[in-house]
């Protein structure tokens, strides 16, 4: 379903990309007139280098996302025929329909400079892409990563309307606009949001196609659960690992962030900012030696260069590993060839990550770990070559010389790590 290369230059005729497309939903008119938007549909440039990819995903994506996902808008202009106040309600509901389906919020505010720009314009209006007075074009908007990026423009001469024939659904059009402005390109499944042609359809909502692909770019909404930030002070965490330097707690789909001993300022976040697609409640977490981060949980695994995702969901028995759901993971030690260990209730895996295995499926027992705890619930090394081992609110740290625990262990997570008073 998606736009070949040669489409792309019959894109700006609409009766010969109808003719082309042969995909527009029943009740449609095909007059040549067809009411659309102004985006133009650019063949997915990922189309080229990723067909694997390509065949299980139907959304097209214009190739990048907002940096974050609390956002601001302001109205510029509102339609004369309309009160401002049923223009506002119309914004915010075409912003809901993506915000109840990913980690996004949109706040409007009133002036300055916002993430998101609304606007009402007639034909030339300073952007190169003219309107064209009543029918047509109806509105259009610019992607993330563009120089106008977050502007959304809505044809002045249509006559916009909200839930009925009359006119053209203002609704309808914005939620569209909207899926531009956070990166999504136009579908060419029928009866999707995001397909380039205005069909009046009531209640407005989303497709499965675009479900995916917005979630392909922010990810799921968090569970209700865990949509009150856990308080550091106070609680465990699911893993702790150092990345690229920086030392990341994990919990319950949130992460800490803490750069030479600080707090870095936005945090905790939601990890799916960073990562996207790995669930909410990871069991374990470690960089390998060449920087990739690896994320388990139950009996899956994901791995991500940076915050680019190269692997998985994959199983872990694929590794070798014959349980599911490690407590733990931690690389440490000199042996560069199985220097990556995984715990689980008391018992230890060694692991290659460069031959993708536990080097054997038979656990070791940690008792040569002197008084390491048993069920322990993230492992992570520090700059210094120190292990430690941490269970519920307390850690452990392990000498890297002489493989012992040091002394006056265990200690606070949340007042070494996060300056608590009181934990
Ligand atoms: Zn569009
Ligand atoms: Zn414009």
């Amino acid at each position: 379903m998606f736009l070949m290369n040669e489409d792309a230059h019959h894109l700006h005729h609409p009766i010969k990309a109808l003719l082309r497309m042969g995909s527009l939903p029943a009740n449609t008119s095909t007059s040549g007139n067809q009411p659309r938007c102004g985006v133009p549909d650019y063949p997915p440039q990922r189309k080229v280098h990723h067909p694997g990819l390509l065949r299980q995903r139907r959304f097209v994506l214009h190739g990048g996302r907002l940096d974050k996902t609390d956002l601001t808008y302001k109205i510029v202009k509102s339609p004369p025929h309309m009160g401002e106040e049923k223009v506002r309600r119309i914004f915010r509901e075409a912003l809901k329909i993506w915000s109840d389906v990913t980690p996004l919020t949109f706040t409007e505010v009133r002036s300055g400079k916002t993430d998101i720009s609304i606007d009402f314009r007639r034909y030339w209006h300073g952007d190169n892409l003219p309107f064209d007075g009543p029918g047509g074009i109806l509105a259009h908007a610019f992607y993330p990563k563009t120089h106008r990026q977050g502007d959304v423009h809505f044809d002045l001469d249509e006559t916009w309307t909200l839930g009925n024939h009359m006119g053209t659904d203002l609704l309808q059009v914005a939620a569209h606009e909207f899926g531009h402005v956070l990166g999504l390109q136009h579908s060419r499944v029928p009866g999707t949001l995001m397909s380039a042609y205005y069909s009046f359809s009531y209640p407005l909502q989303l497709s499965e196609d675009d479900k995916r692909g917005i979630q392909y770019l922010y990810g799921v909404r968090p569970q209700a659960t865990f949509t009150s930030l856990p308080e550091v002070c106070r609680t465990d965490f699911d893993a702790v690992s150092m990345i690229r330097g920086e030392l990341f707690f994990f919990k319950s789909g949130y992460v800490w962030r803490i750069r030479d001993g600080h707090l870095e300022s936005g945090y905790p976040a939601l990890a799916s900012r960073h990562w996207r697609g790995i669930p909410a409640n990871i069991d374990a977490a470690f960089e390998d030696n060449s920087g990739n981060i690896w994320f388990f949980q139950g009996e899956k695994f994901w791995i991500f260069d940076a915050e680019r995702h190269i692997r998985g969901p994959e199983p872990t028995r694929g590794l070798g590993l014959s349980v599911s759901g490690i407590q733990a993971a931690l690389r440490w030690g000199t042996d560069s060839n199985y220097n990556t260990y995984f715990f689980k209730s008391g018992s230890y895996w060694r692991f290659s990550p460069s031959e993708n295995r536990v080097e054997s499926v038979n656990p070791r027992s940690m008792q040569e770990w002197s008084d390491i705890p048993e069920d322990m619930d993230a492992a992570f090394r520090d700059l210094y070559g120190y292990a430690h081992f941490v269970r519920g609110r307390q850690y452990w740290k392990f000498s890297p010389s002489g493989m012992k625990l040091l002394e006056g262990y265990p200690r606070y997570v949340g007042i070494d790590f996060f300056s608590c008073r009181n934990v």
